[in-house]
């Protein structure tokens, strides 16, 4: 199983960071290790002085595939999920600004949050999806994927010209705006319209 993500693909989210506009699905990995086990909480890495929340709009691949047209891209995917990428803020600064890869500050362990799945049935539009992040209680991130750079179908016809994607793959589809620092002892609870898809504390 691999993770795809992509990076800025919400505009205001892209202006908070003070990042360019990307002419193209930004896109990195996080491997099967990153994810967070199940009931667990996260803890903030030692490395990192700045471990952001990101929350996003997961989608399980469900259909082997390759050179995925984005008109026929529906049909490689029937669960929609919310998670968090997690992200030490501070590190991924400095290997961007050397141009170097961002693993080190996006792929280590627990770095991914997989919450629960929806059936795609369960929405009239994907590209119209609100989903949310609350810190202790307290809206924090909000977002509705149809103010995504590139929609749903369009990322798996991107990301599938360079990887084959395989049944159990998940696309973390970038985060909107309000990404902000984790503290010990925060409650981040995540949510697609009115229903819990996760909840965890930070340690
Ligand atoms: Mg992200």
């Amino acid at each position: 199983m691999k993770i795809i993500c992509i990076g800025r693909n919400y505009v205001e989210h892209i202006k908070e960071l003070a990042n360019e506009r990307p002419a193209e699905p930004v896109v990195f990995l996080k491997p099967d290790t990153s994810v967070l086990l199940k009931k667990q909480p996260f803890y903030i890495p030692d490395f990192s002085n700045d471990v952001h929340h990101e929350v996003e709009i997961l989608v399980k691949i469900s259909k082997v595939g390759k050179y995925i047209d984005k008109k026929f891209a529906h049909k490689y995917y029937d669960e929609i999920g919310l998670g968090i990428d997690f992200t030490a803020r501070d590190l991924q600064q400095s290997l961007k600004e050397k141009g170097l890869p961002w693993e080190k500050a996006k792929a280590f362990d627990g770095a991914a949050v997989v919450g629960k799945w929806l059936p795609k049935s369960d929405f009239e539009s994907v590209n119209d999806i609100d989903f949310s992040l609350e810190k202790n209680g307290t809206l924090v991130q909000q977002g509705n994927t149809s103010h995504m750079l590139w929609k749903i179908d369009e990322l798996i016809e991107y990301v599938s010209k360079y990887f084959t994607l395989k049944i159990g793959d998940i696309i973390f589809t970038g985060t909107p705006s309000g990404v902000a620092k984790v503290k010990a002892n925060d409650e981040l609870r995540g949510l697609i319209e009115n229903n819990e898809m996760f909840k965890l504390t930070i340690k």
